[in-house]
């Protein structure tokens, strides 16, 4: 609240407070009648300071209403000059809707006012820094920023550190967001969320746990925020276990009613492969917003549920949200997952024409994938040629893997050509491109273009597969024999694999050439790294709960039909999660009807 300078009349004192209402209720055309009256009647541009509340008031009214344009004016109607409270206002209406440039500017006009900043603007200026760009953000700004916090009477104080706290860690500088922190003398829960967090969003999983179990350790009664960034480590690392608990304590506490919390544990679930889980979370919310549809959205396309999809699109205009460019993009992918070209058009029209949702790059990934998967490679080399903008990796991506699928070795090196010209290094492209040689039976152009990744000095990823059980986490690569388990493992798989043959199952000596993995190639057959980890949990994984392996590629296709016949011998369920999908295999079917 600002400083109300003098004995204000009680007539402008009740207008202030009509104001206050307005801006609490959102209430914008009742507010800008409030503005025209307060004009007419000459109560702004304010000369009396009485009158500068009424200002200040219908600043934060307009900021509140989304129209940072209009607080401006308010700003410039203040009497000269602003006060450090009215700075405050105009910064804090730029930061929050939008604007973070703008609001770095008013800041900087502020101090050149001789303004001395507060602990309002100080965190709104963070708040904006934060929001901008990695490109338009000047390099020194978080810095100097909290340079300049330390030299006023608020360096101490814990709402003006956690918001300096969390512009590093949305920075991305986690080192000097950990160094704020540990000098806080005082921390909340705020503090606590922003570190939590940072690393979440680096995908520094492990040192987002600790600091939430610290976080615990000192009693700070966490909030929504914080146990939606935890669900969604526990997510994006796979660790379901620890998601769970996280969901039984949060159920305790009544904050799995937040939306936030909810969007968190419906991907955790879905992610983890435990679908149903993921839609009796959604339905059981009671309150929504448009993060818990889209992630509802992106489950039922990930696990193939692609009549679900359309029919929560349906659902969830009909319920008024609108959709955003990530809504379309689930639309397009759950397309993708199952082959629907004519659908796909439709919502990629749809999201221009109906919604005015430009396209973005990966919109177009999505559609060349869809257009790759069924063979149409004329086609998504024309839609890639028509993007407006430079097309990224994962569009050339999408369409080398079409070209590997379908064999088509010279789009391939258009391509791969293309792609290198952007600079990239991608291991996986220059693999694609030597496999769909090799696919295509050209075995000394598929040499060479190892040989030209060699010479471009391109590291190809290691395969990795892990599997967690009772809380650790076991990281296997192809053929490795570091498991201290790893005599029974290889044992088993020998057992289980001679089960397999006698059911019927070959093995694709060809996918050894074609795979796009090069150690893993070199490596048994038999022995890739999904393989080594399911092998464990057919050991330590109870039965009857399912086998859930993540994999950081893409499976290989023989991998994908041994761990079929893999789910037909043993009885087992096996949740496999690659780069691209999930697969769900069961008594010799997977879930995502070989189509990947
Ligand atoms: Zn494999
Ligand atoms: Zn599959």
């Amino acid at each position: 609240m600002p400083p109300v300078g003098g004995a204000a009349p009680a007539c402008a004192r009740s207008l202030a407070e009509l104001l206050v209402a307005l801006s609490a209720a959102r209430a914008l055309p009742k507010g800008q009648q409030l503005h025209g009256h307060l004009l007419k009647a000459g109560h702004l541009p304010a000369a009396a300071s009485s009158h500068a509340l009424l200002a200040h008031h219908l600043l934060t009214f307009y900021a509140r209403c989304s129209l940072p344009d209009s607080s401006l004016r308010a700003f410039l109607d203040l009497p000269a000059p602003p006060s450090a409270a009215a700075w405050a206002s105009l910064i804090s209406s730029f930061a929050q809707n939008g604007l973070p440039a703008a609001a770095f500017h008013a800041f900087r006009r502020m101090l050149a006012a001789a303004v001395p900043p507060t602990d309002r603007s100080i965190p709104s200026a963070a708040k904006a820094v934060a929001a901008a760009a990695d490109s338009t953000r000047p390099a020194l700004a978080p810095h100097a920023l909290h340079g300049l916090a330390t030299k006023t009477p608020f360096a101490a104080d814990v709402f003006v550190g956690s918001a300096l706290l969390d512009m590093y860690a949305k920075c991305g500088n986690l080192p000097d967001a950990r160094r704020l922190f540990d000098e806080m003398p005082e921390r909340n829960v705020v503090s606590w969320s922003a570190l939590i967090g940072g690393y979440a969003d680096a995908g520094m999983h492990h040192a987002s746990l600790l600091t939430f179990r610290s976080a615990l350790a000192h009693a700070v009664q966490v909030n929504d925020f914080t146990v939606s960034c935890i669900v969604r480590v526990c997510a994006a690392a796979t660790l379901f276990d620890l998601g769970a608990q996280v969901h039984a304590r949060s159920t305790k506490t009544a904050l799995d009613a937040s939306p936030f919390v909810g969007s968190s544990l419906v991907s955790l679930y879905s992610k983890c492969g435990l679908v149903d889980c993921a839609y009796r979370v959604f339905t059981a919310a009671s309150e929504r917003n448009l993060g818990i549809w889209n992630a509802v959205l992106i489950a039922s396309a990930q696990h193939g549920h692609t009549a679900t999809a359309f029919q929560r699109f349906t659902e969830m205009q009909a319920a008024g949200f609108r959709p955003n460019h990530i809504t379309f993009l689930c639309l397009l992918t759950a397309c993708s997952h199952a082959g629907l070209v004519d659908d796909g058009k439709r919502y990629f029209s749809l999201m221009r024409k109906e919604h005015g949702i430009e396209p973005q790059a990966e919109h177009y990934a999505a559609m060349v994938d869809l257009l790759g998967r069924v063979g149409r490679i004329p086609e998504a080399l024309d839609l890639i040629e028509s993007m407006p903008m430079e097309p990224p990796d994962s569009v050339w991506g999408a369409l080398l893997m079409a070209c590997r699928m379908f064999k088509d070795a010279d789009t391939a090196a258009i391509a791969a050509k293309r792609l290198f010209e952007t600079g990239s290094r991608s291991s996986g492209a220059h693999m694609l491109l030597s496999s769909t040689y090799a696919a295509a039976g050209r075995h000394v152009d598929a040499a060479l273009a190892r040989k030209a990744m060699r010479d471009a000095g391109v590291r190809k990823e290691t395969g990795l597969s892990w599997l967690e059980a009772a809380g650790e986490v076991h990281t296997f690569v192809s053929n490795c024999r570091r498991h201290p388990r790893s005599t029974e493992i290889y044992s088993l798989l020998e057992k289980v694999g001679a089960k397999m043959e006698a059911a019927g199952y070959v093995a694709d000596t060809a996918a050894v050439v074609k795979d796009v993995d090069r150690d893993e190639k070199r490596a048994t057959l038999g022995y890739h790294s999904e393989r080594l980890a399911i092998g464990l949990g057919l050991l330590i994984v109870p039965e009857g709960v399912p086998i859930r392996v993540m994999k950081n590629l893409r499976v290989c296709d023989d991998c994908h039909n041994a761990v079929k016949y893999l789910s037909k011998c043993t009885g087992r369920v096996v949740v496999l999660r690659d780069n691209r999908r999930f697969h769900r295999f069961e008594d010799g079917v997977c879930s995502c009807g070989d189509f990947w």
